[in-house]
């Protein structure tokens, strides 16, 4: 499968063309997608009048950028101006967005072709994209298991090879999970790295976009193309996009790798087994693996689940029949508010602006999420700690390899879990990419995840690097 790098090249060498690569994309989506269900709108005439903006600035010596007729897919939390953006939610069925997402326009800007809007679980509050009111999207590799989630569309987009880039949003570990999931990379940044312009919001002091690729340097280019400060985020970090390719051979020679037990405890023994492999690839390539418990890893997972509904039950209040998509009628406007969102949201979501409402409810709010805060401040000081003494820390992904469909979606604990060692990293608001390494007993893809200290991309990169080029197939 041709690389994203190597498919741009081709295109400002004049060996393809956007256009043809476009129709290339749409025609697998096409094929591919009435089993998998990765996208939710195919914008096939916005692509192709993309792809030709593109072949028409090669055919002029123009340099279209580093993703020339890269096709791309967009997840369906990305406000494309007048292009259907639903959140994958009944209550902004049909919506269409003025305005279009920062990172939509970097893309383009850098000679990206989007294709299409990919699902997701609704509002991205999910582990397998089976919270999609659109349905689930089903893992390319074994379609009765699932991709992931909640960035599931464009994790199997990418892995089923109708894209090369997908982006993603990872609020607790929606990229990551899912890319892990469907054997590609996935890499959340630093918090504050990529501009959330555009980003429907779930939970804001977590959420960061980032790209799912089938290779390291693909998320580094893309990567290098969406960040960097934009004004209209206000979290946006005041500096200059990293620069990342460059980065991709350094190397871990010299480097220590913290090992941590605490984001591999609990796994499956063939997720604990990948894990052990690539440490092993890790020490062979020069560097020092060091073994680590940070036990304050284990609290993330309570302090996100009243974080992040706290801050959703907020960000949600905006969808009130009024301003947005759906409108339920009724005798009052209470009612009306009412009957729009008892129709217009799915169980999980209620269950997340239930739990929030009730976190942030006087009389509890010191108890659950003033107390959820203060966890978080220790965790994040517990990171600290951990990287006075590692350059890197490593672990798995995702506890276990794609589970089947249906299995854990009447059991939201069962569900919550499979994001425990990739919460960590959104709480510190730290960089953490996932690499897939090797495949598991049932003989799909194990993704071992590596995270670093605030803005060490390039760090992350050069070690994502090295399990790549020795990954077992
Ligand atoms: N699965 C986690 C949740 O449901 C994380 C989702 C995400 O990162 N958007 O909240």
């Amino acid at each position: 499968m041709t690389s994203a790098i190597e498919l741009a090249a081709a295109v400002r060498r004049g060996d393809t063309t956007a256009t043809s690569l476009a129709e290339g994309a749409l025609a697998a989506i096409a094929a591919g997608d009435g089993a998998i269900n990765a996208f939710l709108h195919v914008d096939a005439e916005g692509a192709l009048a993309a792809a030709r903006r593109v072949d028409a600035a090669v055919a002029n010596s123009e340099d279209p950028g580093p993703l020339a007729g890269v096709p791309v897919a967009l997840k369906d939390n990305l406000c494309t101006r007048g292009v259907p953006t639903t959140a994958a939610s009944r209550i902004l069925e049909d919506w269409r967005p003025p305005y279009t997402a920062t990172v939509v326009d970097r893309l383009v800007g850098a000679g990206a072709v989007p294709v299409g809007k990919t699902n997701l679980d609704e509002f991205a509050m999910g582990s397998s994209t089976e919270n999609s009111a659109y349905g689930p999207t089903r893992n390319p590799r074994n379609h009765a298991r699932v991709p992931g989630g909640s960035s599931g569309g464009s994790a199997a987009a990418v892995a089923a090879g109708m894209v090369a880039i997908g982006l993603g949003s990872d609020t607790g570990g929606s990229i990551r999970q899912p890319a892990a999931l469907c054997g590609v990379v996935g890499f959340k940044p630093t918090y504050g790295m990529v501009s959330r312009y555009g980003l429907i919001a779930f939970a804001s002091s977590l959420d960061q976009i980032g790209p799912l690729a089938r290779t390291v340097a693909d998320a580094a280019v893309c990567l290098e193309v969406i960040a960097g400060h934009d004004p209209r985020d206000s979290t946006s970090l005041r500096e200059p996009a990293p620069s990342l390719v460059d980065a991709l051979h350094d190397g871990v020679q010299g480097k220590t790798i913290g090992l941590v037990r605490e984001l591999v405890d609990g796994s499956a023994p063939d997720v604990e087994a990948a894990v052990a492999a690539s440490a092993v690839t890790l020490r062979d390539a020069g560097a020092t693996v060091i073994e680590m418990s940070i036990p304050e890893l284990r609290l993330g997972l309570s302090a996100y689940y009243l974080i992040a509904p706290a801050e959703a039950s907020s960000n949600l209040a905006r969808y009130d029949g009024v301003r947005y998509g759906l409108r339920v009628d009724a005798d009052d406007l209470t009612a009306m508010n009412v009957a729009t969102r008892t129709k217009g949201f799915g169980d999980e979501v209620k269950r997340r602006i239930m739990l929030g409402t009730y976190a942030l409810s006087a009389g509890y709010y010191d108890a659950y999420y003033g107390r959820a805060q203060r966890v978080r401040t220790l965790l994040s000081r517990a990171f600290a700690v951990a990287y006075g003494r590692a350059d890197l820390l490593l672990g798995a992904t995702a506890p276990t390899t794609a589970f089947e469909l249906g299995a854990k979606t009447t059991d939201p604990m069962a569900m919550y879990l499979s994001d425990v060692f990739t919460i960590p990293s959104n709480l510190s608001g730290d960089p953490a990419m996932t690499v897939p390494f090797g495949s598991g007993a049932d003989g799909l893809p194990v993704g071992v995840q590596l995270l670093g200290p605030a803005r060490s991309e390039r760090l992350v990169v050069a070690a994502a690097q090295v399990l790549e080029d020795a990954a077992p197939s």
